[in-house]
């Protein structure tokens, strides 16, 4: 039974402020099922790009004129908005970077400049993104740390025994994802956070899954960083965020140097700007900053409850549906506790050449590793198919998805 909440769901009413959703692609209605790599944009947010080009473009936080000001004041305005959102207790622990990737690169090259050194272990899961996996190597490789990484089970649930073996007094920091992209397990990370620092640990949440589809407060976690990235939660490409706790960023030393980031410039000695201008070096990505608050407040209008109730009916809809339909239908990834992803694949059919024809058929799946190699490493397949719901998607979605599946599996069986 529907509960009233999702009953309630005003679906209609969200569709008609996503104007890419109304297109036809090979004549037919388009059917977006690719979130989880990117999510579309609602007409708010297109509208502010458009606002701050034609009404305040400027550069921020070093000039005294009126539009300067201007750009500066939205720009400072959006990342109170994003600490309000993430329940960050201080403004100047949100850094506005590129995104996720970013984010990571940004703490692991500063760690890696004394913080962290041979010796010392840091430790990842099996479930993560190559972002959350290849810059810890790369640390790894310079420092002489060791890289551990926690396995997980058939269902892709991460194994908490062999995580806690893990943890020692030699962990310096985990690295672990909210929600996995390819397979859409949710971690119990505020668990995992607690066995971290009772080992001294630094904890590290890759929380590019986790920011379009569910609440969190970073002080409840008690996470030390929390990233993710803008396009993900419908707003611009090339903006994210990386929270990080304020002692952790005093001690670290800046990333990248130049201008924005300094206190005074001398020959013989430059000192650092405070946070959180020591690690945004340059001119920032300033109308991805603004229009990020406004894609937040975008989505607490709808209300993360809501939005989290009603694309879990989306998920558990379309996992019955594929399972009783298709008796080839095999489900990569069957976590208990599961975002909106399904991730599959159809008897022996290369998942690329079902994504091909559904495409032909208007239908947007991903196909592939998802960049999460070592997970189809463990299921012994080159990838999946994998489709991704936003709170815009719809059951009659995907009813046309699972006509468009037999279709495909007819024609390539
Ligand atoms: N981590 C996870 C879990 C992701 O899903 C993604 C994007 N697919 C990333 C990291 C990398 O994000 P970005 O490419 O926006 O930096």
């Amino acid at each position: 039974m529907m509960s009233e909440a999702v009953a309630q769901f005003p679906i209609e009413k969200i569709r008609k402020d996503f104007p890419i959703l109304n297109q036809e692609v090979y004549g037919r209605s388009l059917i977006y099922f690719d979130n989880a790599a990117s999510t579309q944009k609602p007409q708010v947010v297109i509208d502010a790009i458009s606002e701050y080009y034609s009404d305040f473009n400027s550069n921020v936080h070093r000039g005294v004129h009126y539009l300067s000001q201007k750009a500066t004041d939205a720009f400072e305005a959006s990342r109170e908005t994003i600490r309000k959102h993430l329940n960050a207790e201080h403004v100047h622990e949100v850094l506005f970077t590129k995104g996720t990737t970013d984010s990571i690169n940004l703490v692991a090259n500063s760690l890696g400049q004394g913080l962290i050194k041979a010796g010392d272990q840091i430790i990842v899961s099996h479930l993560e993104h190559h972002s959350n996996i290849v810059p810890w190597q790369m640390l790894c490789q310079r420092t002489g740390a060791k890289l551990k990484v926690i396995p997980m089970n058939e269902r892709g649930e991460l194994i908490q025994e062999e995580y806690q073996k893990l943890l020692s007094s030699k962990t310096k920091l985990v690295a672990v994802n909210h929600i996995s992209n390819a397979l859409g397990s949710i971690n119990p990370i505020k668990e995992m956070i607690a066995q971290a620092h009772a080992h001294g640990a630094w904890f590290l949440v890759d929380g590019a899954q986790s920011i379009p589809h569910q609440k969190v407060d970073v002080q409840d976690l008690d996470a030390d960083f929390y990233c993710f990235s803008g396009h993900k939660v419908f707003g611009p490409t090339g903006i994210g965020v990386l929270y990080g706790k304020e002692q952790i960023l005093e001690e670290m030393p800046p990333y990248q140097g130049g201008g924005e980031m300094i206190a005074e410039v001398r020959f013989d000695q430059t000192t650092y700007a405070g946070l959180p201008h020591k690690f945004e070096a340059g001119t920032p990505h300033i109308e991805g900053g603004i229009v990020l608050g406004k894609a937040i407040d975008y989505v607490n209008q709808i209300g993360l409850d809501e939005i989290a109730a009603y694309e879990q009916e989306l998920l558990h809809y379309g996992t019955s549906l594929l399972k009783d339909r298709f008796p080839s239908f095999r489900l990569i990834g069957d976590a208990q506790e599961k975002t909106s992803v399904i991730s599959f694949l159809m008897g022996d059919i290369h998942p690329y050449d079902m994504g091909v024809i559904l495409d032909k058929l208007g239908i947007a799946v991903r196909t592939g590793h998802h960049c999460t190699q070592p997970i189809m490493q463990h299921f012994g397949i080159p990838g999946t198919m994998r489709a991704s719901f936003a709170f815009y998607n719809t059951k009659a979605e995907i009813d046309q998805m699972a006509d468009a599946l037999e279709r495909a599996q007819n024609m390539l069986s």
